[in-house]
């Protein structure tokens, strides 16, 4: 496995792959991976070359969020993207994504304001010029995301069909924890008690998704889902809410047709935590089974 650090190298390997008719994927990630991000190597492996980022993106962290603490290792990180099948790791430093004092920026309106945009202003600006600026250094065919951050890959298929960016977007399932709780990298910063107790969370969005499927109101079951979140001891809630997916719009009465998110954000301590289930609708089925060459996470 090769290991590319510098921009203008990982440029020209990538023109060079693709003279030679390789097709590229790429997997972005912010490093200390898990089950999670090997995950989405797995989801490339129908592509000639698998290319994994490694880079804790600092525009994408507001003042007073975790980049400082956010958890790094960079060697462990190559081992096991090598051993899960990835051809490059591309580790770029934060100087030389930035260094030139960019006045550029790459944003996505409106639906970025909305679930974690709300509290993390400025947070998609950072996602979606980075992974531009990624998109352009890696040249890849296909980007795989995880469901995990699931407004986050809402973002990116609106930019990547607003600015007419040649690059198919896939979509893989969140992998869980056997208790449940969705893999990140921010789970081992949780105090032992904490961790016990966050599994609630991804039992609570189950349980309002299949309680949900026998007929019972939204609103309500959400009502109720904020109130059990705010009594798992050691969380303070941040949001849950359902939204349209993924145009992430507010759901209207009578939307039967829509895919249905059902997302939340909880903070354990100084650790923020998302989560989510995915609901589809009709009309969200029928599309899956248009797209076959793609995979997505319903
Ligand atoms: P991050 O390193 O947290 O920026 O994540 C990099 C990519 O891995 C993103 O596309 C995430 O959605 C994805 N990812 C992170 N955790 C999971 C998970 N538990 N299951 C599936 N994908 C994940």
């Amino acid at each position: 496995m090769e290991r590319i650090q510098n921009i203008r190298q990982m440029q020209e390997r990538a023109e060079s792959l693709r003279l030679s008719g390789k097709r590229i994927a790429f997997v972005p990630t912010m490093g200390y991976l898990h089950e999670g991000h090997l995950s989405l190597i797995d989801a490339a492996a129908d592509c000639d070359i698998i290319i994994v980022s490694i880079f804790v993106n600092p525009t994408q962290f507001g003042p007073g969020e975790d980049f400082e603490s956010y958890p790094r290792d960079l060697e462990r990180d190559i081992a096991l993207a090598e051993g899960r099948g990835a051809h490059i790791v591309f580790h770029p430093s934060a100087l030389d994504m930035y260094g030139g004092d960019p006045l550029t920026g790459v944003e996505v309106a409106s639906i970025t304001e909305v679930l974690c945009g709300a509290s993390r202003k400025g947070h998609f600006r950072g996602v979606t010029t980075v992974l531009t600026k990624l998109f352009h250094i890696v040249k890849p065919h296909v980007a795989v995301f995880g469901q995990k951050d699931a407004q986050q890959a809402a973002v990116v298929l609106k930019m990547v069909e607003d600015l007419n960016m040649d690059i198919r977007i896939r979509i893989a399932p969140i992998v869980r924890e056997s208790d449940g709780l969705a893999m990140s990298s921010r789970n081992v910063r949780l105090e032992a008690e904490d961790r016990k107790n966050a599994a609630r969370l991804s039992q609570i969005l189950f349980g309002i998704r299949d309680v949900f499927a026998n007929g019972e109101p939204l609103d309500k079951l959400l009502e109720e889902g904020r109130a059990a979140i705010r009594k798992i001891p050691g969380a303070s809630l941040e949001y849950l809410e359902a939204r349209s997916y993924p145009e992430l719009q507010a759901l209207k009465n009578k939307d039967s047709d829509a895919n249905i998110l059902i997302a939340l954000a909880a903070r354990f301590g100084k650790v923020r935590l998302i989560d989510n289930v995915l609901i589809p609708g009709e009309s969200g089925r029928k599309e899956h089974e248009k797209a076959p060459g793609e995979r997505n996470a319903l």
